[in-house]
């Protein structure tokens, strides 16, 4: 490998080694660079992949919350202002147990790279808490978000830094920051935050906007082979928003998401999460807050497999769209065993390096990396950031048609970038140097710090 690119690495292994996410994103992103650098010896001069490994700004903060039951509780929130070289610090909020200052940075490289891909003026972030929002009543959550805003609403702004959601993040847990931010700014900035309800600024296709735009890639995807979606099974995990997307889209394309997967396990349905009422039920089960996908195989009578993951099932498509690292090298040997032609990530950095390097291996198999097929998401934030400015609002076939046409962007631009840098069809190569370009020319441009 080229000297400079290996010796980034290196310094990131060593001075980063309790981050393992982080470390491991950085491995996978930069591992694609080595012919730009080559080309491109002014980036080494102004030792660029150094200032890129490093975030603009990341700072946590306490958050103090009172339950219903009179006990208080401490929590850390983050915020990691990762690149803002190309627009506003854009990129959700990680309500989960597990969040921790890894998780959050290696979110936020990923997100640089994914907001640069859209060709829309974001820069990259992440934040969160290691607040989980199992089980907790509607009042608590409401005094966490406040509690949580409280401490973040001096850092943010429309021009500044537009948090979103992302696990345990939805249209709810916005509202309810929203609601705060307005009261301690004493303004309506609505462009402070997406994923808005519609009713104070939200957009249109927001909600659908991952699921959908993954299922618009895949559809590039396909058509490069020469195949439809239609009659397409597909393996899907989770079943929050993102794959609620999917199942929708995949449905009225005339293709069916056969599994689904939870903390408890996985279900299998042959038949599909192919009819409205099943694809609303994924709405019904993860408003009940069990967070059990059991709950699907017992409303319509299919298989459940506790304690496993889905992956071992034969189908077209699979699309890891729960969490990272949910393939490893054994499950990543059983979908090349079983013959599946198409691997499409859709959560963040689902695949480990190596099992995502052996995919990518696999005569024939043909494997697209997250940041370009989930992109859709923040894309349409993108665009929710447009409409509040604008102060309008877009109908849904309006926002449908740019996602639709966005998606479309990115998929030829990695195309193109993988191309022009003499690595063939390689998508995954292709995204990560498209998604660098652009960072890159912006910091050039912009002075050394
Ligand atoms: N959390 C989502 C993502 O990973 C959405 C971010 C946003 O809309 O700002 O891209």
């Amino acid at each position: 490998m080229n000297a400079y690119l290996s010796s980034v690495i290196e310094n990131v292994k060593k001075k980063h080694s309790d981050e393992p996410e982080f470390v491991q994103t950085v491995e996978e992103v930069f591992s694609s660079l080595e012919p730009v650098i080559e080309r491109h010896p002014e980036y080494e001069k102004a030792d660029l992949l150094n200032r890129m490994v490093e975030p603009e700004r990341m700072f946590t903060f306490r958050v103090v919350w009172m339950d219903d039951a009179g006990k208080y509780h401490t929590n850390i929130g983050y915020r990691c202002q990762f690149n803002g070289a190309l627009g506003p610090y854009k990129g959700g909020l990680r309500f989960q147990a597990n969040v921790n200052p890894s998780i959050i940075k290696f979110l936020g490289f990923e997100q640089t790279f994914k907001d640069s891909l859209t060709g829309l003026p974001i820069g990259g972030a992440k934040g969160g808490s290691d607040f989980d929002p199992a089980g907790k009543s509607d009042a608590e959550v409401m005094r966490f978000c406040q509690s949580f805003m409280q401490a973040l609403y001096r850092y943010i702004g429309p021009d500044v830094d537009v948090p979103a959601g992302d696990m345990g993040v939805g249209g709810r847990e916005i509202g309810y920051l929203f609601g705060e931010y307005r009261r301690l700014k004493g303004a309506f900035e609505n462009g402070v935050l997406t994923g808005k309800g519609f009713s104070f600024g939200g957009s249109l296709i927001r909600p659908e906007a991952t699921g959908y735009g993954a299922v618009y890639y895949l559809q590039n995807v396909l058509a490069h082979e020469g195949e439809d979606i239609k009659g397409k099974t597909i393996a899907a995990a989770g079943f929050g928003n993102v794959t609620w997307g999917i199942c929708q889209k995949a449905m009225q394309l005339g293709a069916k998401v056969v599994t689904l997967s939870g903390p408890d396990g996985y279900i299998y349905d042959p038949d599909g999460v192919a009819t409205q009422e099943k694809v609303d039920y994924l709405l019904e089960m993860r408003a009940s807050g069990r967070n059990k996908v059991k709950d699907y195989a017992d409303k319509f009578g299919v298989e459940f497999h506790a304690g496993e993951k889905p992956w071992g099932i034969k189908v077209d498509v699979i699309m890891p769209s729960a969490m990272q690292n949910d393939v490893h090298m054994e499950q990543a040997k059983q979908i090349a065993a079983n013959g599946v032609k198409y691997y499409v990530e859709v959560a963040n950095m689902p695949t480990t390096n190596d099992a995502l390097k052996f995919l990518m291996e696999q005569p024939g198999m043909v494997v697209a990396p997250s940041k370009a097929v989930n992109a859709g998401g923040v894309a349409v934030s993108a665009l929710e950031m447009s409409q509040n400015s604008e102060r309008l609002f877009w109908t849904a076939e309006e926002v449908d048609a740019k996602l639709h046409g966005i998606m479309k962007t990115i998929y030829t631009m990695s195309v193109e970038a993988a191309e022009k840098y003499g690595l063939g069809y390689n998508l995954v190569a292709g995204a990560n140097i498209a998604g660098f370009l652009r960072v890159a020319d912006a910091m050039m441009a912009q002075g050394i710090f």
